[in-house]
């Protein structure tokens, strides 16, 4: 007779988890019963690889015979293995599977064609050779290729510690096995209801009744006889089929496999990756026609398409099945602080291109979940590009406050909002165990407005996905009582199911979405952050110019000399500008190798957009010939932004002030010359969007904006009737004052008398953990002045009435020491900083710092194609968490009719706080990359007092002109009889805006390839305007249109645009709001 015994939970707990352990009585639990017969493989040979190589390459190498033990390096080489294996014949019928664990990631390739990716992290080592052999199919040569990484590449687990390259890859295990599919159910079975019995509370019977399911199922169980299966598993299939109430949470499981396009490891491996991933994908697919997987990252789709057609191929079949579902809409999961507006823009637009181009869908929500905050104007730019929708996990992260929603809409700067989704179990690489579920439920913020959620189940950072066991925990999970629900999703189905369930009931969150976390990443790897600011601006001119060119060779088109607009070269390049802009590479959080591959993109970026406009100018000014050569070349003042500049320009000599011959050749990029030696610094004026020679620029010499200096006990004093500044001989400013030219005279004093401006600070930054990514609000407590001079404040000799520079250098450290030129030049409303820092630190950080005498709350930033307002004060735990922030161009701190802004040509990171301004300059973490910023750095700031606000003064047009300073070239004069036909020839502006307020963003050729300009404004003063854009061009009709470029229809989108065409042109008025941005489509 069965004696029935008290229960007690925690060995019975510990019984269900033995018996299916892989630890712990292995030779008779039911775990050990998974592959119940091996067999060794037939033979393994060998070949070592020099470098990432296709497999027919491979094929031809030399292939060595090779067993078990064998240790293969070194790590980021590549070995392939030739398996041969025969299937003996007793297992005809039965599901074998090939056993590979080489302790490393590696891909299974069968007849030429990737098939399945295998890694030793989260024990994907099993291959199904077949679910059922056959007697005519027992012979299989199998390839494998094994890569010298891991998932997270090759930092041992402790994934931040710095790469090193000691280690080798030992294969343990290649073999073959049968696979018995019922004890794998079985496992699943009990694994699931042992959770459910840890899991829920003593209070919940539900727990008790799995725990008892589990228990009787194990009695039943006698491992070697399989008869006595079918009993446990009606057990298990009892318990998991009694249903749920109606009103249990719903989740919305969606397969997902995050792959960091580069981080631990470079590009070329996540190449390979996507492969190993996707082909995980792919099979599970085959087998469980339900299964979704939601895919970000046209990039990576990309690569796959070129790299792998026959992984291609199955992709395409599984999307237009709905399972393969493409996602997000982005080039790549971009960085959310540092990329311009138009970077954003253009994330969506080559994206969004892609994924309709190729599978004719467009996405409807932007997918982020892994980025270290996100911008203010993101809601307006996705909706912009035709996206309503948002989700992200990663501010789970934030250290000091919890985010009060995990459902919400979000609203950005101009009031534009999109629906906006948090999976509430802060991870996107769930497992689909019933602790993640249940955390999802209970951790939901929005409970009672709202009963549905997302999950995302794959292994990810480094790839990999879905496994089938996830799915088989999930189906378990279905609707079984005292669990929340689980179905099979997408997005679309996910963001339409909250979209319809109470959209009235969500509360809204405006502003940015800070992470209070990894704000180091504004400042990190500092060489990437300049070359993205420098590469974006540069693209941006280079779209302009040849723009023009297009147009000046419509004009001429009778003279047959055309030019053809470089869209495919400009399309390129904008994609190796956005594949840097991935959320590890652009906030400077990878390994060393990825930023050597990412300054080489750069460095094409830049000598490509070099050589574009080199052409295009040719086009812009070319006569009847286009050889530049000849005897008539002039210089030619080339000013790309959309307003009128009045400034200092450096030319090589006095010569090139005439418009004669001469025979010195100007550099492209006047700013880029750092000698000074026979250098001539002239004042000119040259209309918005505009090429046109110096001669017509340059302006007379006038007496009240010319540079005065002077010395006043210690200091130096310098004015050029604007401003007014003194300099003590550590370089630092004592006073600053600018003209007040509508009350005629200076205004107040704008520094902190008894703290001067311009001083550098030296601050410990040791991290909690993730060296390149934090920065702790405790490094405010260890603020060190650098007070040493190397060299003490002197005037440079090569200073003139229109330009004057001041030279200091200082000692930082006794390793690190920096040279700054301190300058003013004629009519300039700011003093300008280009500074040299020679940074060789550990763990420290480099700031300069501003103490001003606004009095104020408020701080304001550059951010994309608008500004945000941030405290100026640690008033809440909110607002002293953000202690350190992004911003771009500028920064100002204004009070009423007065403020101090600094500009910069490369920087990111700033804090205010009390009417003190810190723009973060260096920083010098170890890990990923321990080599991280050291060396040479150079980059400028300005200083700029102005009276009335910060719009009012100009501020963003000075940033902007700071950061792309006047192109000289010399080029053809073109006669002025030779004026174009629908204008008054080439030194007229192509477009020109009535009203500061507005800015032109963008020119760009249609990607249609119709004869259209796109045109982009942007209402950059955050109020609403009536703005007048006019065009020496003819149009045939304009369009407002999209981000992604096409016409606006829908009435709720509509833009008030009145266009009138003339011979003289086009004139376009368009109602704008506070930050809005306007695409139009100018159709010549
Ligand atoms: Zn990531």
């Amino acid at each position: 007779m069965d004696h029935v015994p008290f229960k007690h939970k925690r060995t019975t707990l510990e019984r269900a988890e033995k018996f299916i352990s892989q630890h712990y009585f292995t030779d008779i639990n039911l775990k050990s019963r998974l592959y119940r017969e091996k067999a060794t493989v037939t033979s393994i040979k060998h070949f070592a690889a020099k470098d990432r190589i296709p497999l027919d390459d491979a094929l031809q190498g030399h292939f060595k015979k090779t067993s078990i033990g064998e240790a293969f390096g070194p790590v980021w080489s590549t070995h392939w293995f030739e398996l041969e294996i025969n299937i003996p014949a007793s297992w005809v019928e039965r599901e074998v599977h090939l056993l590979w664990n080489s302790g490393s990631e590696a891909l299974v390739w069968i007849h030429g064609e990737p098939i399945q990716g295998l890694s030793s992290d989260n024990n994907r080592i099993s291959y199904p050779l077949t679910s059922r052999a056959e007697t005519s199919k027992l012979h299989h040569i199998v390839h494998i290729e094994m890569a010298c990484n891991q998932l997270l590449g090759i930092g041992d687990l402790a994934i931040v510690k710095p790469e090193h390259d000691e280690r080798t890859f030992t294969l343990r295990q290649a073999e073959i096995a049968v696979f018995d599919r019922d004890v794998f159910d079985l496992i699943l079975d009990i694994e699931t209801l042992h959770d459910i019995a840890k899991e829920l509370p003593e209070t919940n019977q539900r727990g008790f009744q799995a725990l008892f399911t589990a228990n009787a199922m194990i009695n039943q169980i006698e491992v070697h006889d399989r008869s006595t299966f079918k009993l446990a598993q009606e057990m298990a299939h009892k318990f998991f089929t009694q249903r749920n109430g109606q009103s249990q949470h719903t989740l919305h499981a969606m397969g997902h496999a995050h792959i960091d396009t580069a981080w631990l490891w470079p590009y070329d491996e996540t190449k390979r990756k996507c492969a190993r991933s996707w082909t995980c994908t792919l099979r599970l697919m085959e087998k469980y026609p339900n299964f979704t997987f939601m895919c970000s990252q046209a990039q990576q789709y990309a690569w796959v398409k070129e790299l792998y057609p026959g992984v291609w191929k199955d992709i395409c079949k599984f999307v237009h099945k709905g399972q393969f579902v493409p996602v997000g809409g982005t080039w790549v999961e971009m960085d959310g602080n540092i990329p311009s507006g138009e970077a954003c823009i253009r994330q969506f637009l080559y994206g969004q291109k892609f994924f309709q181009e190729e599978f004719g869908i467009k996405c409807k929500e932007f997918w982020l979940p892994d980025t270290f905050g996100y911008s203010a104007q993101f809601p307006q730019i996705l909706r912009h590009c035709g996206v309503s929708r948002f989700l992200t996990q990663k501010l789970s992260w934030s250290l000091v406050n919890k985010f009060p929603h995990h459902t919400f809409y979000w609203e950005g700067i101009d009031g534009s909002s999109v629906l906006a989704h948090f999976p509430p179990g802060d991870d996107y690489s769930m497992t689909g165990k019933v602790k993640e579920l249940l955390k999802t439920t209970q951790s939901f913020k929005e409970k009672g407005r709202s009963n549905h959620s997302a999950f995302l189940f794959g292994y990810g950072d480094g790839g990999h996905g879905p496994s089938e066991e996830m799915l088989g925990r999930l189906s378990r999970l279905k609707d079984c009582d005292g669990i929340p629900k689980v179905q099979l999703s997408s997005s679309d189905a996910f963001f339409s199911t909250l979209e319809a369930e109470s959209p009235n009931m969500l509360c809204h969150w405006r502003g940015e979405l800070y992470l209070e976390l990894h704000n180091g990443t504004y400042t990190t790897w500092a060489q990437v952050k300049k070359y993205n600011r420098h590469c974006e601006i540069l693209l941006q001119e280079t779209e302009l110019l040849c723009t023009l060119a297009w147009v000046q060779s419509l004009e001429k088109r009778s003279e047959g000399d055309g030019y053809s607009y470089p869209k495919a070269r400009l399309e390129a390049l904008w994609k190796l500008l956005l594949l840097n802009q991935f959320h590890d590479v652009l906030p400077g959080s990878s390994i060393n190798m990825v930023f050597h591959d990412a300054i080489k993109l750069y460095k094409e970026i830049v000598s490509s957009c070099s050589g574009l406009i080199d052409w295009a100018l040719r086009f812009s000014q070319a006569t009847t010939t286009a050889n530049s050569h000849g005897p008539d070349l002039v210089p030619f003042v080339i000013n790309t932004q959309p307003f009128l500049r009045r400034e200092v320009i450096r030319l090589p000599d006095s010569d090139c002030l005439r418009s004669s011959p001469k025979r010195r050749k100007l550099s492209l990029d006047l700013a880029g010359a750092e000698d000074d030696v026979d250098m001539t610094h002239v004042e000119i004026e040259i209309p918005a969007l505009c090429v046109k020679p110096l001669s017509d620029c340059t302006l007379p010499p006038e007496s009240n904006t010319q540079v005065t200096v002077k010395r006043e006990d210690d200091l130096i004093v310098l004015a050029n009737g604007k401003i007014k500044v003194l300099i003590d001989h550590l370089g630092r400013v004592t006073s600053l004052a600018c003209y007040d030219a509508v009350k005629h005279r200076w205004s107040k004093e704008a520094i902190d008398p008894d703290h001067p401006a311009n001083q550098f600070l030296l601050y410990d930054d040791v991290p909690l953990y993730w060296d390149a990514w934090d920065v702790m609000d405790y490094h405010l407590e260890t603020r060190k002045p650098v007070l040493l001079p190397i060299q003490r404040l002197r005037i440079d000799e090569a200073s003139n009435p229109t330009r004057v520079a001041l030279e200091v250098s200082l000692q930082i450290s006794d390793k690190s020491y920096l040279q700054q030129k301190i300058i003013l030049e004629a009519g300039s409303p700011y003093v300008r900083f280009d500074t040299e820092v020679a940074w060789h630190e550990n763990r420290k950080f480099l700031k300069v710092e501003f103490p001003t005498t606004v009095h104020t709350t408020e701080a304001a930033y550059d951010i994309q194609s608008g500004f945000l307002r941030r405290p100026n004060h640690f008033n809440t735990s909110w607002d002293s968490a953000r202690f350190e922030v992004c911003g771009h161009k500028w920064a100002d701190l204004s009070e009423y009719g007065f403020g101090v802004s600094v500009l910069n040509d490369c920087k990111y990171g700033y804090s205010a706080v009390d009417g003190i301004l810190r723009l973060s300059l260096l920083r010098s973490p170890k890990s990923p990359d321990h080599k991280a910023d050291m060396g040479v750095h150079i980059f400028s700031y300005a200083l700029m007092p102005h009276t009335g606000s910060l719009q009012d003064a100009g501020v963003i047009q000075t940033a902007n002109a700071f950061n792309c300073p006047l192109r000289v070239k010399e080029l053809p004069l073109l006669p002025r009889s030779q004026g174009s036909a629908v204008g008054s020839g080439v030194n007229k502006s192509l477009f020109e805006v009535d009203t500061p307020q507005v800015l032109v963003q963008t020119v760009k050729m249609a990607e249609d390839e119709t004869p259209t300009i796109i045109v982009r404004l942007n209402e950059a003063f955050g109020g609403s305007v009536q703005a007048k854009l006019t065009s020496r061009l003819k149009f045939s009709h304009v369009q407002a249109c999209d981000g992604l470029e096409e016409a606006l229809h829908h009435e709720d989108r509509k833009i008030d645009l009145q266009t009138i065409i003339s011979d003289l042109g086009t004139e376009m008025s368009v109602q704008m709001s506070a930050f809005q941005i306007v695409s139009l489509r100018c159709c010549l």
